[in-house]
């Protein structure tokens, strides 16, 4: 018989207006990341509800006191994930039920989320496969060594990040980006990269960070757009750590854990447990900071060569993701998704793809002077053609354009074949 494993059953929380008798459910939804499964709940007011869980099969059930169903829920969708579907039903007067279908036992964990915009009162429910614990293990044992490069999409899941006026959301271009950014790392072949999170799901702040020093990463990347109440602001920025920021704000940090970011994906205050915090007020800043520094000079070169910048010079602010990895860390702001012409831009694929192209030349310019980077391989200025390439993305990803390509290398015609050597500029 399949058993649930870490029962936790909530009960009764107490209700913002006891007198309020209709908590009405407006929607639900579904976020699939490896570690787990998030269902999140709509609802007009704070819930009053209990969970618990049921074998043969295996279910979990959440009831919701003095509430109606505004809408059917949606269910899991098609990725993988242990729930099945999702069923409604009114077991007695007032309480609506909502049964998860699973296909084998849990964990979970369950929290009410206060309102932040543009939610409202929220019920978030962690559904984790039983084993997960052990699969992690295996992926910190496939650690080699060797140069790692940590790419972190900013945002994810219920936190979409900044929102264009055409509707485009930043979490989806900084995936974009990244996704990009990843394959040409791990194509390059003296670096490595991993991605924070590959798909659209959230990832707290700290854990990004957690991530990146539990795989003792070398260096550390975020991918953001950035937002303005101006429309007509626009370029790209390069971002590193603050060191006065830093040094002064650090216990500001670990009582504003809870930032809009972590605050919109939704996490559970009450439930963080405060693991790095140690670690993060012994490393050595000077270092961290004058390396960034470098980095981020790189990129920022090679940013303007594909493009606007919205400052020439490297930009220093407090941002959570880079205040505790104690390695070279920037965070790119690749243009703003509030300007009309640019939020078009940022959407489009070969635009990312030459964003994707800029930060990978600066990274690569900052490795070839890093002494815990291998030598670069192959041919300098030489492009060895790969299935799915065209002139139009190679001359994205290098920065530069089709005409130029087609001149350096006498081409006639734009066919191209897998292995095939093309000369590109070596700027
Ligand atoms: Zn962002």
């Amino acid at each position: 018989m399949k058993k649930l494993v870490g029962l936790l059953l909530i009960t009764a929380l107490s209700v913002a207006n006891p007198g309020h008798a209709d908590l009405k459910i407006k929607g639900g939804r579904f976020w699939h990341g490896p570690q787990k499964t998030r269902m999140v709940i709509d609802m007009s007011d704070a819930p009053n509800f209990e969970v618990f869980s049921l074998t043969d099969p295996d279910r979990l059930v959440i009831d919701l006191a003095q509430a109606t169903l505004g809408r059917p829920l949606t269910g899991p969708g098609t990725q993988k994930s242990p729930v099945v579907q999702v069923r409604t039903g009114q077991p007695k007067q007032g309480v609506v039920r909502i049964v998860l279908d699973l296909d084998g036992p849990v964990e979970y964990q369950v929290f009410a989320l206060k309102p932040s915009p543009p939610y409202e009162h929220r019920l978030v429910l962690d559904i984790f496969a039983a084993q997960r614990a052990a699969t992690r293990q295996v992926a910190q044992a496939n650690r080699k060594d060797d140069y790692l490069v940590i790419l972190d999409p900013g945002h994810g899941g219920e936190d979409p990040g900044a929102i264009g006026g055409r509707g485009t959301r930043e979490k989806h271009v900084a995936l974009g980006i990244a996704r990009r950014l990843e394959r040409m790392i791990n194509r390059d072949g003296r670096m490595r990269a991993q991605l924070t999170r590959s798909g659209d799901y959230y990832v707290t702040l700290r854990g990004r960070v957690k991530f990146a020093m539990k795989q003792k990463a070398d260096a550390f990347i975020s991918v953001h757009a950035d937002a303005a109440q101006r429309r007509a602001a626009r370029g790209s920025s390069v971002y590193i750590l603050s060191k006065k920021g830093a040094s002064s704000e650090m216990g500001k940090w670990l009582a504003k854990r809870e930032n809009a970011s972590d605050l919109a994906g939704g996490v559970d205050i009450g439930g963080q447990e405060p693991a790095i915090q140690k670690a993060l007020l012994d490393m050595g800043l000077d270092w961290k900071v004058k390396e960034s520094k470098v980095l981020a000079r790189r990129i920022l070169n090679e940013m303007q060569k594909v493009g606007r910048l919205h400052s020439k010079r490297v930009e220093q602010a407090a941002f959570v993701v880079l205040k505790s990895v104690d390695i070279p860390a920037v965070l790119v702001e690749t243009g703003f998704i509030t300007n009309r012409a640019e939020e078009k831009a940022l959407a489009n694929t070969l635009h990312q793809e030459r964003l994707a192209g800029a930060i990978f030349r600066g990274l690569s310019r900052y490795c070839d002077a890093d002494p815990r980077c291998p030598p670069s391989r192959g041919e300098k200025g030489v492009y060895v053609v790969r299935p799915g390439d065209s002139l139009s993305l190679i001359a994205a990803r290098v920065g530069s354009t089709v005409a130029a390509l087609r001149e350096l290398n006498g081409l006639h015609s734009d066919v191209l074949k897998v292995g095939q050597k093309i000369r590109v500029p070596n700027a």
